[in-house]
């Protein structure tokens, strides 16, 4: 090669070095002003993808998402707002806030209930003490005895000694009509207003409760949020006309009294201003409707707030025969009931048809094999 095109080469490798140099400097200027300038758009994508994994790996149902709302919101906010000079300290701070998150879904998808957690009360009148009441006593009350309360119409000192004090006359009468069924109702939900428990748990005096499901059913849901659990037994929601313009009608689901339902703390207090203090009453006169189905009025209609149906709550208005014997222990309630000579019973073995007609007791003794009366 000639010096004079040897030089030419130099000069054209010299200067292609300089562009390459001038395109990397460029390059990494444009990263350095990306990654300074643009720290809400990677934050926000971080706190997703946070929040996506924590979901993944804690599989999440669609509510739980909510109950996070209020913590996840505010950081995406604050964060569109930030000057570039505070990234490294927003870098922390965001850390801090994951780690925040992190505990806050832990306790949200398990919020550690236990059964101190719940109060709950039996409907019952004088004429069932001796038969409804007493099987109750010999059955689920013992796994319970601190947390349930029985409602009733009467003084009955023997019942009274023998739940331990928690057998509460009402004053309501003694009858099946809705006046009657919405003052044991309002006296049973004013009751879990002062007991400072996070769970009410409402049943009838012919309910079977499988207390260690209850509790186990619970632990998926979160007191601090609104929670109205339990089963319709109806395959629509109920239509009625509306009282406060008669040509409209209003139609919502309620939970069926006698299968129980639970209503968490949190619900329960914003039902205060329409049902706490005895006007729990006034609105099961307004609509005339049973208490079950005002209960439902109240939180559907007037809170619209959604009845979540658990399966595993059974009322007699369903057919015993057809819950599956295998899944007892993870059902919460059953119930039995008589229409002429026929039982609607579960169909399970043990005791004597004549000792045991409801199989209530047969039934506890399947869960509960160590208690003593189911050894003979
Ligand atoms: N009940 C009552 N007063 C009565 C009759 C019944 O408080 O005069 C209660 C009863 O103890 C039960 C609930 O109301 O907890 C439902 O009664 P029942 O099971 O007899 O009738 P259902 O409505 O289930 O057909
Ligand atoms: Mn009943």
């Amino acid at each position: 090669m000639r010096p004079q095109e040897l030089g030419t080469m130099r000069l054209k490798v010299r200067s292609a070095v300089q562009h390459a140099v001038a395109l990397c400097g460029a390059i990494t200027l444009c990263v350095v002003v990306f990654q300074n300038f643009a720290p809400s758009a990677r934050s926000e994508g971080r706190s997703a993808k946070a929040l996506r994994s924590l979901r993944l790996s804690q599989g999440w149902p669609d509510r739980a998402p909510r109950s996070l709302g209020g913590d996840y919101e505010l950081s995406v906010g604050v964060e569109a707002n930030l000057i570039p000079d505070e990234a490294k300290k927003e870098e922390e701070e965001e850390e801090r806030r994951r780690q925040a998150l992190t505990q806050v879904a832990t306790a949200t998808t398990r919020p550690q209930t236990q059964l101190e957690d719940i109060f709950i009360t039996v409907k019952t009148t004088r004429g069932f003490h001796r038969t409804r009441l007493h099987l109750l006593l010999q059955t689920w009350f013992q796994l319970a005895p601190k947390q349930t309360w029985f409602f009733t119409d009467v003084e009955d000192e023997e019942y009274n000694r023998k739940t331990g004090g928690h057998l509460i006359n009402t004053n309501c009468s003694a009858s099946h009509n809705r006046r009657a069924l919405c003052c044991k109702m309002a006296a049973e939900y004013d009751a879990f207003l002062h007991s400072n428990k996070r769970w009410w748990c409402h049943f009838d005096d012919d309910n079977y409760v499988n207390v260690p499901q209850l509790v186990t059913t619970l632990a998926d849901y979160d007191p601090l949020y609104d929670w109205y659990l339990g089963k319709p037994s109806i395959r629509a929601p109920l239509e009625i006309i509306n009282r406060d313009n008669v040509s409209q009608r209003i139609s919502f689901w309620f939970a069926t009294g006698g299968a129980g339902f639970c209503i968490s703390k949190s619900l329960a207090l914003k039902m205060m201003p329409i049902a706490g203090g005895g006007k729990f009453i006034s609105v099961g006169e307004k609509i005339r409707l049973p208490d079950d189905v005002t209960m439902g009025y109240i939180i559907e209609h007037l809170l619209k707030k959604s009845l979540t149906v658990v399966d595993e709550f059974h009322s007699h208005l369903e057919p015993m025969r057809f819950i599956n014997t295998d899944t007892l222990a993870r059902q919460v309630s059953f119930s039995y009931s008589q229409y002429g000579s026929e039982m609607n019973v579960l169909p399970i073995d043990g005791l004597d048809t004549r000792l045991d007609p409801t199989r209530l007791l047969s039934l506890h003794c399947q869960l509960f094999p160590h208690v003593s009366y189911c050894s003979t």
